[in-house]
């Protein structure tokens, strides 16, 4: 696995108010958009491009186009939050959906849903914004690469070093994080973390 943390001013700016308990779910939607903007600028740092002629109102010259349009998977509930700025640098994208529900007791995570477009020889991009246990990650990573997919490209904003430690069996993963944590606690919550990304994002002012 090759793991990116995120090194940038603006973000490391936005994730302290992403922290801050006091921002209400109003601006901490408007921040997990900004950053995830940044974030799909990095996700797409190494996309396959075509060359491409174009005319400009002066001459013709040679440009490029990128090949291969990645497919978007944001995991629920709050992988949401990040689909609209990834869809918003790669509108042609194809969006993948998989939602899991978190076992209280054992940290573990259990399939409820899914809606998947053709991933065979695709490049995916898995949206989770917090990587605590990494047990859904894994759980999906392991069904995709079943699927057939050439890559994936994981991104989140906060990681927990548990997580990290359980994602390293993945050769071929790329993990782009804004912050690795120091731990999680008892509750599998990161620490110092955010909170609950979800409740952060939907709970309502
Ligand atoms: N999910 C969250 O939303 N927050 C955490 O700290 C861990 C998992």
């Amino acid at each position: 696995m090759e793991t990116i943390e995120f090194e940038h001013p603006v973000a490391r700016s936005i994730l302290t108010r992403l922290r801050d308990r006091h921002t209400q779910p109003d601006e901490f939607r408007k921040l997990a958009y900004r950053l995830g903007f940044m974030l799909a600028v990095e996700a797409t740092r190494n996309i396959g491009t075509l060359p491409l002629s174009v005319e400009t109102p002066m001459e013709k010259t040679f440009g490029e186009t990128y090949s291969q349009y990645p497919v978007i998977l944001p995991v629920m509930r709050a992988g949401l939050a990040l689909l609209a700025p990834f869809q918003e640098l790669l509108p042609e994208s194809p969006v993948a959906f998989i939602a899991m529900k978190r076992d209280e007791e054992t940290g573990e995570a259990e399939w409820l849903y899914d809606s998947l477009p053709d991933l065979n020889g695709k490049d995916l991009i898995i949206l989770d914004p917090m990587m605590a246990t990494a047990g859904t990650a894994t759980s999906i990573i392991d069904y995709v690469l079943e699927k057939g997919v050439e890559s994936i490209s994981l991104i989140s904003i906060v990681a927990a070093p548990e997580g990290i430690f359980r994602l390293r069996k993945y050769n071929d993963l790329t993990f782009i994080t804004v912050s690795v944590d120091r731990e999680l606690d008892e509750n599998w919550f990161i620490l110092p973390g955010l909170g609950d990304f979800g409740d952060r994002l939907y709970q309502g002012n």
